[in-house]
């Protein structure tokens, strides 16, 4: 088929309302003309949120350990038990950071950290209970998919039940990190200890079937080809056919600075993911992911300027303001901002800024810019 026809055959199914097909993703990823895409990613996206508008939240991403004995080749956030840089934060110190961010105004806190085996299962239900105790207004976005592992392996309990204890606590959202690239062919050389793609599947099910609600992530860029990327895409859609508990698709890219893989990917010839790239990616994926509302311009991974023209190839919301993050700046990838900015910048991009929640609900509409609330 040539690329015309490809080209029109996408068009066709997006004007019928017709779901994209694995043929559909693979051209989309590698020969579709980008301006193309994003018009379509555009057209697609004014659908679904309100064309003027984009979101925001106001967030931290602070980490309660940096111990791991996970050993993802793409990290340079862990430490080994025993290093004398790693760290285990007490509950009063991680409440410490969630105050600090509610005082800054977040309504988000997305806490994460390493696979530290040493950490019992109630520490993780105090920093919930205790997180909602002090800080209501902070909805608390804790914990990634091989987090919950980590916690069912050293309590004994099965995934599901550690899900249902976080939920009694009152937490009802996820992070969606940890994802990579849902290939089991790629997950077994970059993160082999997380296990496979079932893994990651297995807790966002549980967790959407209990009500709560997720993102969905996606880390390019390193070892994979086009079709892992397709592969991924279908998992995350397949399961959000099922309770549509994913709130938003998240893609970001690889970054090479300290980490393990880094010699590899550079012996390789690879080179780092662009922003060309990304622009295609995030598009393709508003294409392909027909059942998800919301697709965020990753700012933090790829720059304010690509996070800017993002806001015209399909994305709907500008992420969080992220006052603390470590995993990227581990990587020797240094991207902060403030409120004042991120609406500025969504001005500039053309937008009206709205503030939301974590779930997407709306909580301010910013006619020009001015103090956050
Ligand atoms: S990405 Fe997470 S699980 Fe993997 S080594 Fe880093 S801290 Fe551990």
């Amino acid at each position: 088929m040539t690329a015309a026809r490809a080209l029109a055959r996408i068009a066709d199914k997006l004007q019928a309302n017709e779901r994209l097909d694995d043929s559909d993703g693979i051209f989309m990823l590698t020969e579709a003309p980008l301006t193309d895409l994003g018009r379509f990613a555009v057209e697609v996206r004014n659908c679904k949120s309100p064309a003027d508008e984009v979101t925001f939240v106001i967030d931290s991403n602070p980490n309660y350990t940096n111990i791991c004995v996970t050993d993802c080749a793409f990290c340079a956030f862990y430490r080994k038990p025993g290093h004398a840089e790693g760290y285990t934060l007490t509950v009063e110190e991680v409440m410490e950071k969630v105050g600090n961010a509610a005082r800054d105004g977040a309504t988000t806190v997305l806490l994460q950290g390493g696979h530290n085996p040493e950490i019992p299962l109630q520490f993780y239900i105090d920093l919930v209970t205790e997180s909602l105790r002090r800080y209501p207004e902070v909805t608390p976005h804790f914990f990634t998919a091989s987090e919950i592992h980590t916690m069912a392996k050293a309590s004994d309990l099965t995934t599901r039940e550690v899900l249902e204890k976080l939920r009694a606590a009152g937490q009802y959202s996820l992070p969606g990190g940890g994802a990579e690239i849902l290939s089991d062919r790629v997950r077994m050389k970059v993160a082999a200890k997380k296990g496979g793609v079932d893994t990651w599947i297995q807790v966002h099910r549980e967790a959407h079937e209990l009500g709560m609600k997720s993102t969905a992530t996606m880390m390019y860029g390193h070892i994979e080809e086009p079709e892992d990327i397709v592969e991924h895409w279908n998992h995350i859609r397949e399961l959000q056919d099922l309770h549509h508990g994913f709130t938003a698709f998240v893609p970001w890219s690889y970054k090479r600075g300290n980490t393990p893989m880094q010699k590899y990917v550079e012996e390789s010839g690879r080179k780092p993911a662009g922003a060309a790239q990304y622009l295609r990616i995030l598009a393709a994926s508003r294409l392909f992911l027909d059942n998800f509302d919301h697709v965020q311009a990753t700012w933090f991974s790829e720059g304010k300027k690509t996070g800017v023209v993002a806001l015209n190839f399909g994305a709907d919301d500008f992420g969080g303001t992220l006052f603390e993050e470590n995993v990227h700046l581990a990587t020797g990838h240094d991207n902060k901002t403030t409120v004042e900015e991120t609406k500025l910048l969504i001005e500039e991009a053309g937008f009206v800024p709205v503030q939301r929640t974590t779930l997407y609900e709306r909580l301010r509409r910013f006619e020009t810019a001015q103090p956050a609330v």
